[in-house]
């Protein structure tokens, strides 16, 4: 049983609530991915089986609300952004809590400008070893206000333990992210590390492994990615790969296969002995993301226009889900029920250009008009029932809405 947080009533949404637990209770095992049918009429909505607040981000909403709470009077600090959710950093900004950092990483407010008794909350994503030995030099105690999550450290852990059995860590992840920074941090003190983007970065990594490309050109190639004194031709003989936890899970696996077929090629190994170069173990992906993307995968199979997905612009795992449904159907990223801005217009994100732009004629006209609709794990739920009621609301029974959800199939 996962533990239950006090996370503030306003992210929650008391439909959403009761169809999230009237599914778990079928569905004890947590096998069943197909999606929940709401139907409206002509429109028919259909909602993911896992979507939303995830165990990392409600203990850090919990953690960040007490802290404010209790401690009326002290200057409170965020690192970063807490989560990757606009609504809740500047619901935290509201109750007067400060940005040290932006998302990546620039700075808004010196560190010597805090003092010892202010607080500094630690985000979800963790932090570099470097930032919290700054903190802890200006005597600010970060065990207490530390949000990391769980598996998070999780990842921190199992790089730590590739490196004792001296391989170099490759850490699948976007380099700019808080968490793959603060795993970087983390791996490079036990071991030799280079981040990786991505397959089109497998390749290009490959290509040095096999001894194919000059050794000078790996350091303008992943400029920025690998730690300190690293000897690509020395630290590419033995490795092991670690992933951010909100990867898409179909590439993190083709980029650790790749990477292992690679060291087999190179050395000419056989299972019986592919330890001695690539570290045989599994990813490093957290239940959310594997919940959330197993739940979109399945949601797909079901014939709909269009999906709608509701989270945080610079959320990871969002943009991946976002990723899922586009292979398939035409995708609205949104960050709030207000981006649908009529039954014929709406504005939403498109992270390849990193632009929000108007899309009309969104719905098409046709009798019955089906929508698959998922949320991040950063989203709170009742982000998700205003885009529910915004969209009901352009049928003619969203007078019923509330009966009709409940009476779910
Ligand atoms: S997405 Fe996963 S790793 Fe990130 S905070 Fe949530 S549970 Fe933790």
């Amino acid at each position: 049983m996962m533990k239950q947080f006090e996370v503030p009533i306003i992210y929650r949404s008391p439909l959403i609530t009761a169809i999230k637990k009237k599914r778990k209770e079928r569905d004890k095992m947590k096998k069943d991915f197909t999606p929940t049918l709401l139907d409206f009429g002509p429109l028919k909505i259909y909602l993911a089986r896992h979507f939303g607040f995830c165990y990392g981000v409600e203990n850090a909403i919990e953690i960040a609300f007490k802290t404010v709470e209790e401690n009326p009077g002290k200057r409170i600090f965020l690192l970063s952004e807490m989560i990757h959710n606009p609504q809740v950093n500047a619901d935290l900004q509201v109750h007067g809590v400060k940005f040290l950092q932006d998302t990546y990483g620039n700075t808004l407010i010196p560190f010597d400008e805090l003092r010892p008794d202010d607080i500094v909350l630690i985000p979800a994503f963790g932090t570099t070893l470097e930032i919290e030995k700054k903190l802890n030099d200006i005597v600010i105690q970060t065990e207490k206000y530390n949000t990391t999550c769980p598996f998070v450290e999780k990842v921190w852990n199992r790089s730590e333990v590739i490196a004792k059995q001296n391989y170099t860590v490759i850490i699948h992840g976007k380099p700019r992210h808080e968490e793959t920074r603060a795993t970087f941090s983390h791996a490079s003190v036990n071991s030799p590390s280079v981040i990786v983007k991505d397959m089109e970065q497998a390749i290009a990594l490959a290509g040095y492994i096999m001894g194919e490309k000059p050794f000078t050109l790996f350091y303008e190639e992943f400029k920025g990615q690998y730690s300190e004194n690293f000897d690509v031709g020395q630290d590419l003989q033995r490795i092991g790969v670690v992933n951010q936890t909100t990867m898409l899970a179909s590439e993190t696996q083709a980029i650790a296969d790749y990477l292992k077929q690679i060291m087999e090629l190179k050395y000419q190994l056989t299972p019986e002995n592919i330890g001695g170069h690539f570290a045989d173990t599994r990813d490093t992906l957290c239940y959310a993301t594997n919940d959330n993307q197993s739940s979109v995968t399945s949601m797909l199979e079901t014939e709909a226009d269009l999906a709608i997905v509701v989270g945080g612009y610079n959320s990871s795992n969002t943009s991946h889900l976002v990723e899922l449904c586009e292979e398939k159907l035409p995708t609205y990223f949104i960050n709030n029920e207000e981006k649908i801005i009529s039954s014929k217009e709406i504005l939403h994100y498109n992270f390849y250009t990193k632009e929000e732009k108007v899309t009309s004629e969104y719905l098409p006209g046709k009798q019955i008009v089906k929508i698959l609709l998922t949320s991040g794990a950063s989203c709170p739920d009742a982000l998700v029932e205003g885009v529910i009621r915004k969209l009901a609301g352009f049928c003619p029974v969203s007078d019923r809405m509330e009966e009709i959800i409940m009476k779910f199939g």
